[in-house]
């Protein structure tokens, strides 16, 4: 069998819930699902859209799969200052762009930055994050009331 190369389709998620060792359930596999269409989804969303196939779903329910997902892998988090944190299916390393009147965060293909030249001398860096903020798209559109 090919190896599975992307998150799409049910026997991907599946394979990646195998291969980190946790039992295929329905909402796990569902809330995978959810997520591995893409993008970056608080719980509430992530709960609703699961909802919707499962029937019946609880936000906490979800919060505790999430807690798993992330300590093997499968999922990031990104904290949104603010703003409930959205999950999305861990990939290659990216950085961040949030919105800062809607809440939307985007991947940014950005190598982390490496610190200055001379500072944290003591220390052994083992990764960076940068988050580009501002306005998307939709929200610069908005009539300006002045
Ligand atoms: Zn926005
Ligand atoms: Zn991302």
């Amino acid at each position: 069998m090919a190896v599975v190369e992307d998150l799409t389709g049910r026997e991907a998620v599946i394979q990646r819930l195998r291969d980190v060792g946790l039992r295929v359930t329905g909402p796990r596999l569902e809330v995978l699902t959810v997520l591995a269409a893409g993008g970056h989804l608080d719980v509430e969303a992530i709960t609703a859209t699961a909802r919707e196939r499962l029937g019946t779903l609880t936000s906490q329910a979800v919060y505790e799969m999430l807690r798993h997902f992330q300590e093997t892998g499968l999922v990031s988090k990104f904290d949104r200052p603010g703003l409930p944190a959205v999950f999305e299916i861990s990939g290659p390393a990216h950085q961040h762009a949030l919105c800062q009147s809607c809440g939307r965060v985007e991947n940014v293909t950005a190598t982390a930055p490496a610190p200055p030249r001379g500072s944290l001398p003591e220390w052994r860096v083992s990764d960076a994050e940068v988050v580009f903020k501002g306005l998307c798209p939709d929200c610069r559109e908005e009539p300006s009331s002045r």
